[in-house]
């Protein structure tokens, strides 16, 4: 159903004008797919933010209606699949691509980091950085063990997004580290600032037939569960005073490289893939699901 159907205050008598037999004419009311800063770019009409979901993300002012994005998702899944041989992959970035934790939230024994952060011993895996703003707060990053070639390996299947509950600021100092580039998710980044509740595909513009999400959080995606991966949550620094076990951070280990969670996904983001474009014929893979595929 459109969204614009359903405007509360559309007059009668121009509802009356659009009957199904009369033939298409410059009467026929735009349905406002895309608009840009609040007008339509089809008939310059103003038209509400509650007419459509908002992709700023994308570029700056950009809102498209629900059958813009039913169809925008259809033709990039299909477009994807034909030309590139490539699906989707949504990725969280906490516990899933690396741990951040405020510095005064560091133990005793984690300490040493503070000074390993800045030296060259650490292999470009942990960075000591200061948000902006008012309270400056200073962190420390992490990132899991073989996340830059998790990255290069999975870009090659799959094109990428990032979906964290961090805010703009956050997700951009962690993409200078993990994709300087911007070779892997480009504006592809979505954040708490677009989407402060529960995570939703509604703000991914790819079919969720030809969509993987990554992610140690099952419960925040209420909708998506069928096309979703669980990660293993990966742990580097302490918890809390109370975790019994203790963690890499103090231990001065790591979790494997070869065997640990981004590897483990990566082998089924391939058989995924692999199965996903075992077809005889091109046009079997507009028939294929992720979502099946992953049930097994
Ligand atoms: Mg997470
Ligand atoms: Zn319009």
């Amino acid at each position: 159903m459109s969204v614009v159907e359903n405007i509360p205050h559309e007059p009668r008598a121009k509802r009356q004008r659009i009957e199904p037999n009369e033939p298409a004419s410059s009467n026929t009311r735009c349905r406002h797919w895309f608009v840009r800063y609040g007008i339509c770019t089809t008939c310059s009409s103003s038209v509400d933010k509650d007419q459509g979901q908002a992709f700023n993300y994308l570029l700056d002012g950009l809102q498209l209606s629900s059958e813009a994005v039913a169809v925008t998702k259809h033709l990039t899944t299909l477009v994807s699949c034909s030309n590139e041989k490539k699906l989707h992959l949504v990725l969280d970035l906490d516990h899933t691509l690396l741990h951040t934790t405020r510095l005064p939230c560091l133990t005793e024994a984690e300490k040493y980091l503070i000074q390993e952060a800045g030296s060259n011993t650490r292999d470009d895996d942990l960075h000591k950085w200061q948000a902006q703003g008012e309270n400056p707060m200073v962190f420390l990053t992490k990132l899991r063990p073989f996340v830059r070639g998790f990255l290069e390996e999975a870009n090659k299947l799959f094109t990428m997004y990032v979906y964290t509950k961090g805010n703009r600021d956050y997700a951009k100092f962690i993409m200078k580290l993990i994709d300087t580039k911007k070779i892997y998710f480009g504006e592809r980044v979505i954040t708490r600032d677009e989407s402060p509740y529960m995570k939703t595909l509604d703000l991914v513009l790819a079919h969720e037939r030809g969509l993987v999400i990554v992610d140690d959080t099952r419960d925040i995606w209420p909708d998506h569960k069928s096309n979703l991966v669980e990660i293993s949550k990966y742990n580097y620094f302490r918890m809390n005073k109370s975790q019994q076990s203790q963690p890499y951070s103090e231990l001065k280990t790591d979790e494997s490289e070869n065997n640990g969670g981004l590897a483990n996904v990566l082998k089924l983001l391939k058989e995924v893939h692999c199965e996903f474009f075992r077809v005889q014929e091109e046009k079997e893979l507009e028939s294929k699901d992720v979502r099946l595929l992953l049930q097994r």
